[in-house]
């Protein structure tokens, strides 16, 4: 059995801590990874500490894994050992139900296998994450990283990026849309990036000013406070989509006045507390609300090889692993530039 070590929290009041486990060997269509580098997603916070109450402990957390492939099954065929392999934040589904059949394995009518706090399929344990040495997975739920991106800049395509990609590409973004993207944490810095180089008018919403300069850089043909009342009234009835990835609870009024009629507003953040919004601003323009869920493998697959294509990746600090609770509560304070990711190389010097 692989033996692995990484950080783990023993409940949701306690800091992440070192944490040693086993993983069980990989299967004919599975490969053993040895993780480089793993994103810190807000979800890693809201699962470390509860907020959705489904989380198992002792819990590893970590979905955004990049790693060098060290041993395949006898019936892998899209890796070999010595190769580069990414992994998200699903390693397991059902395969047989239409949604699995569409490579939408993230709608399984069954329900997945999240990579962490997650019932195994194969053996029954519960899976462990990425802040770890280690992860073994089916092939199907691996991706091959495009040879000219940066390693520690594509671990977080594998949830900030795919999460933002589906919704934009679902709703069709593109030249001639005005679109709203709201917070600009790791997942709007990749929505900015990928709104923008689909070619859309883009307009970020921030309660933090000081990343203005930031959102112009990273693609935003207009930023917006969106504590000022003025300037969110100026785009009242004016946008054709707007994506909603913030982590903290708010309402979503201040953005549904601003669709247009017929216009959709998808949520990907997923708040302890649920947002709430006034059914007024829905009928008097017949908008949606909608939401969004990470990505199946295929479209997983497509992103990463468009992000090749585009050299897009993600805005990162990278950290050694020592330094991971002191990044969630920097996160809490909206002061990531704009994922962590951490090198997981800093584990070798734990014991
Ligand atoms: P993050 O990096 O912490 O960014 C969240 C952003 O939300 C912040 O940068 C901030 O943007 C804004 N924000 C934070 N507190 C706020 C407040 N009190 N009021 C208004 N805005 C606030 O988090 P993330 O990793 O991007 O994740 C965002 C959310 O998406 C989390 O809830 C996460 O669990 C969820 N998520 C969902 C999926 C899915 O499949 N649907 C996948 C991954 C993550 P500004 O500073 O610009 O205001
Ligand atoms: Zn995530
Ligand atoms: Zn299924």
């Amino acid at each position: 059995m692989p033996s692995s070590k990484g950080y783990a929290t023993s409940d949701k009041h306690s800091p992440l801590a070192p944490f040693s486990f086993t993983r069980r060997e990989p299967g004919a269509t599975e490969i053993a990874v040895e993780i480089l580098y793993c994103g810190v997603c807000h979800s890693d916070l809201h699962m470390a500490r509860n907020e959705w109450g489904q989380s198992i402990y002792p819990l590893v957390p970590g979905h955004e894994i990049v790693g060098r492939v060290t041993a395949a099954g006898s019936a892998v065929t899209k890796f070999k050992a010595g190769e580069i392999a990414a992994i998200g934040v699903i390693v397991d589904s059902c395969r047989q139900c239409a949604p699995c059949k569409r490579g939408e394995e993230h709608f399984c009518q069954e329900g997945v296998t999240l990579t962490y706090a997650s019932k195994d399929r194969v053996d029954g344990s519960i899976t462990m994450g990425g802040y770890s040495n280690n992860y073994v997975v089916d092939e199907r739920f691996a991706h091959t990283v495009p040879a000219n991106l940066d390693l520690a800049g594509v671990a977080p395509l594998l949830c900030a990026g795919i999460t933002t990609y589906s919704p934009l590409r679902h709703w069709k973004v593109g030249p001639g849309m005005k679109v709203g993207l709201v917070g600009l944490g790791g997942l709007g810095h990749m929505a900015l990036k990928f709104a923008h180089s689909f070619g859309a008018h883009v307009v970020q919403f921030t309660t933090s000013l000081r990343k203005k300069e930031d959102a112009l850089r990273l693609g935003a043909n207009e930023v917006v406070l969106s504590t000022d009342a003025n300037a969110m009234k100026a785009h009242a009835n004016s946008f054709d989509f707007i994506l909603d990835a913030v982590s903290a609870q708010h309402s979503l009024d201040d953005y549904l006045a601003l669709l247009k009629q017929d216009a959709t507003m998808a949520v990907v953040g997923l708040p302890e507390q649920h947002p709430t919004f006034d059914a007024f601003n829905l009928i008097t323009r017949r908008a949606s609300i909608a939401g969004s869920m990470i990505g199946g493998m295929p479209e997983t697959q497509e992103m990463l090889d468009y992000c090749g294509r585009h050299n897009i990746t993600a805005d990162v600090e990278v950290i050694p692993i020592q330094k991971i609770n002191e990044a969630f509560e920097r996160m809490l304070k909206q002061d990531v530039k704009y994922r962590f990711v951490i090198d997981m190389s800093s584990l070798n010097s734990l014991k």
